[in-house]
């Protein structure tokens, strides 16, 4: 089988315990040989300058290619694009373009000179010309799509807009990709530039009370595997055989990409490449 390219999605770090935190993790994950890395903006733009330092340091300092995420939320046009550019100016012309969610929660709500969609910010930016434009895609529906087909029409507006390629959100079971993709594909968009999203389940708690938030749906089989490793105490055990499992059926239904959401902790996502035969490949000259 020919190595998968994989991706590494990493959120910037508000302490100086996270800043080591995120930093064991990248120096954990990045001999893996990523074909890029990205890191998340927080809700309401709120880690502005925070992703600029991680995603430039992560940048500089390992060599990796980095994506920087951008929201549309309570910011204008002009300083939206302003934030582009200086990124642009720094080397990082790979941009994950998301609308993004209003920080307090509820209905999204532009700033009347902000951009008012992810189609608007897509358009922006690809404008600008200088950049790789990735966007979020939903295998299960958005929360606040009216059905499939209108979720997966606006993503194809997104790739008409310029995008190259879609995340997905985190799924538990590869038919629910691979039905996403076949209906991409019978809507017109090219199914590889669909990306699979992969959640490693450092946390059952955490991981459920996500799904329940974003719309991703949890086999009962799955929850019951978790409730018995808890009791049995083989959580981990469990959480990589589930994940490299997806993975294996991901890559066996012809995938070739494969993000993983590390929320900076390294040990499944790398135990699982592993799994999966990816073995190091980097010697970060770089890395301490
Ligand atoms: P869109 O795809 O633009 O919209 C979501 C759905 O709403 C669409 O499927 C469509 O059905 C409907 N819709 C929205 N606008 C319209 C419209 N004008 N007309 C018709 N239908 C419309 N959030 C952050 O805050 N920071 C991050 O760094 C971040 N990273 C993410 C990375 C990935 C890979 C993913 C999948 C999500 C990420 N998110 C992030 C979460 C994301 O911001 C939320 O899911 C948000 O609610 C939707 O953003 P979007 O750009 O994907 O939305």
């Amino acid at each position: 089988m020919t190595r998968p390219n994989i991706s590494f999605e990493f959120f910037p770090p508000r302490s100086l315990a996270a800043s080591f935190r995120l930093w064991d993790t990248v120096q954990a994950l990045a001999p893996l040989a990523p074909g890029f890395v990205s890191v998340t903006y927080g809700a309401g733009g709120t880690t502005r300058q925070l992703t600029h330092e991680a995603v430039t340091t992560i940048g500089t300092s390992t060599g990796l290619s980095v994506a920087a995420h951008l929201t549309c939320v309570d910011a204008s046009r002009e300083e939206t694009l302003e934030i582009a550019q200086t990124y642009a100016k720094a080397g990082v012309k790979d941009i994950v373009a998301l609308r993004g969610d209003m920080p307090g929660g509820g209905a999204f709500s532009p700033r009347p000179d902000g951009f008012g969609s992810s189609v608007a910010l897509i358009e922006g930016l690809a404008d600008v010309g200088e950049f790789n434009i990735r966007v979020g895609a939903y295998p299960e529906a958005h929360p606040e799509s009216t059905d499939m087909a209108q979720n997966i029409a606006w993503l194809k507006r997104k790739f008409e807009a310029g995008a190259t390629s879609a995340i997905t959100q985190f799924f538990f079971e590869a038919e629910t990709f691979f039905r996403f993709r076949d209906a991409c594909q019978a809507a017109g968009i090219d199914g590889t530039r669909i990306i699979p999203g992969i959640l490693p389940i450092e946390n059952w708690k955490g991981a459920r009370n996500f799904a329940q938030q974003c719309g991703t749906s949890i086999p009962t089989n799955i929850a019951q595997a978790y409730d018995n490793a808890a009791r049995d105490d083989c959580h981990d055990l469990l959480a990589l055989a589930q994940c490299s499992e997806l993975c294996s059926d991901l890559l066996d239904g012809g995938v070739n990409d494969l993000h993983f959401y590390t929320l900076n902790t390294p040990d499944l996502t790398r135990d699982c490449c592993r799994a999966l035969g990816i073995e190091p490949e980097l010697k970060l000259e770089k890395v301490a």
